[in-house]
């Protein structure tokens, strides 16, 4: 039997122990699904507060005494709560035990010492994979880097000439990880790497920078969003290098949790349904619109939309053609909180058109499933989205989803087949797709048509698994 590859997976948050974003879906169910197909996944975290105490049969598994910088530091092992997955956990109190969340305090600053926090999570991350400190009996292939907070790893590896393969995936090349150039000698990097051709970014030390340098391979989680970042403006800086790497620069989908979002066993709906049986999308239609005050009509298109309300998924262009499709005789219902003008802007809407439109402006993970069930359509019209999940989770339901033609949207709806995609990044652009996808509606065998195509679609962890395990395949050789 053919040896099983053994992959590190550096992370900063892992769902069900820490979340603040989409990296943390990734985490949780991306390493389970690895070694559902035989690839020897663990996690490396730190140990925040919420990850010692959730983490199972936590043990000592390594002292580290002479980390520069640091005092001593131990690494614990354990099993994840759900999955099972082996976890390494970086406990150094002083820097991860501490109120607020992973990279901010209780106010919403980040932390003075991020920059110290992550390096050593990286450092660790490095130390575990090298072969030339062998410290433990289990030895990582290749080392899975996230984001800026383990982009420090590669750099690491690199400068203690070890050869281990990495790969660096950018989850949001928003966050680059930046801090003032004299932390370059500080953090253990020697001053050579501070260059156009190393760590250095704009005059300041980016993390980032470092991991998409250093690292053997770089990934994102679409492939269009890895041809996108290799040009301005979505490259936000780093497109000059990105390009440069273009040939080992590659784009895996994420998936979605289909145990969670799942029509036919769904505990937050009022109704299961499923692709062979759809009678019940209808009654949680009517329930949505009951429970947000919206007129009981089954025949009206009713519009859901889920988002951050922030200028990046579109919501602006989603309130200059909304008098239009209320017109039209459609409802909308909106789910977020984010920028206050933006939620200003959606209430203001609702008040408008009492009956037409609703505005719930908080965070509701159960109204967004009895939302995807029960709206026809969905809205994301996103400037520009990394990957996205909302229009996976609408197919999924059933629920038609109208997209901007970018990133993964563009990976993951068909135009015409399982969704509407419009190309001009503007409200008029959304409006035609809007025109198209109310045209379809009023022809029901054809929507019928559009939803079961959605609904059979398969957006599971396990193709994306396949692809993170050819990939490790190809780089360790
Ligand atoms: P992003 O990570 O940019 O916010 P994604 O579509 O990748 O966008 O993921 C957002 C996730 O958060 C989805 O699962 C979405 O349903 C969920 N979500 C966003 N806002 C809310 C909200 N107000 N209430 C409940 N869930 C939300």
């Amino acid at each position: 039997m053919a040896r099983s590859l053994k992959i590190l997976f550096a992370t900063s948050e892992a769902r069900p122990l820490v979340k603040t974003g989409g990296l943390a879906d990734v985490s949780g169910a991306l390493p389970a699904a690895l070694r559902e197909i035989g690839v020897d996944c663990r996690l490396l975290l730190p140990g925040y507060h919420p990850v010692l105490a959730g983490v199972k049969n936590l043990e000592t598994a390594l002292n580290l005494t002479n980390l520069p910088g640091f005092g001593p530091v131990r690494l614990l092992q354990g099993e994840m709560p759900d999955s099972g997955v082996p976890v390494y956990v970086v406990d150094y109190p002083f820097h991860f035990q501490r109120p607020g969340g992973p990279y901010q305090d209780v106010n919403g600053a980040d932390y003075p010492d991020n920059a110290w926090r992550f390096a050593l999570l990286s450092r660790v991350a490095a130390l575990l994979t090298c072969p030339l400190s062998p410290l433990m009996d289990w030895r990582p292939d290749l080392l899975h880097c996230h984001d800026w907070q383990t982009g420090l790893a590669p750099a690491y590896l690199h400068f203690v000439g070890c050869g281990t393969p990495t790969v660096m995936t950018i989850h949001n090349l928003a966050y680059q990880g930046i801090f003032p150039p004299e932390l370059v000698s500080q953090l253990g990097l020697p001053l050579e790497s501070f260059a156009v051709e190393g760590v250095e970014y704009y005059g300041n030390l980016s993390f980032l920078k470092a991991g998409v340098y250093y690292a053997d391979w770089i990934s994102t989680v679409s492939p269009t969003y890895a041809m996108e970042i290799q040009h301005a403006p979505l490259g936000m800086g780093m497109q000059g290098l990105l390009a440069s790497r273009t040939n080992t620069l590659s784009g895996i989908l994420n998936g979605i949790d289909t145990a969670d979002w799942n029509p036919p066993a769904d505990l937050h709906l009022p109704c299961e349904y499923s692709a062979r049986s759809m009678g019940g999308k209808k009654h949680c239609k009517r329930s949505l619109q009951e429970d947000l005050n919206l007129e009981d009509n089954p025949q009206a298109p009713l519009f859901g939309m889920i988002s951050r309300l922030t200028h990046q998924k579109g919501v602006d262009w989603v309130l200059q053609v909304a008098d239009g499709i209320v017109d039209q005789g459609g409802q909308l219902v909106f789910l977020g909180q984010g920028e206050a003008t933006v939620e200003q802007g959606v209430r203001d809407l609702a008040g408008r058109h009492p009956g037409k439109v609703a505005a719930v402006v908080g965070y509701d993970e159960g109204l967004s499933h009895r939302i995807e069930a029960g709206s026809d359509l969905f809205l994301m019209p996103s400037r520009f989205e990394p990957c996205g999940l909302n229009q996976m989770y609408s197919q999924r339901y059933g629920t038609v989803p109208i997209v901007h033609g970018v990133g993964g949207l563009k990976d993951t709806v068909e135009d015409e087949v399982t969704g509407f995609v419009f190309g001009e990044p503007s409200a008029h652009g959304l409006w035609t797709a809007v025109e198209r996808a109310l045209a379809a509606f009023a022809d029901k065998p054809h929507w019928r048509r559009m939803m079961l195509a959605g609904m059979t679609q398969d957006f599971s962890w396990e193709v994306s698994a396949k692809e993170y395990a050819a990939l490790y395949r190809k780089l360790v050789g």
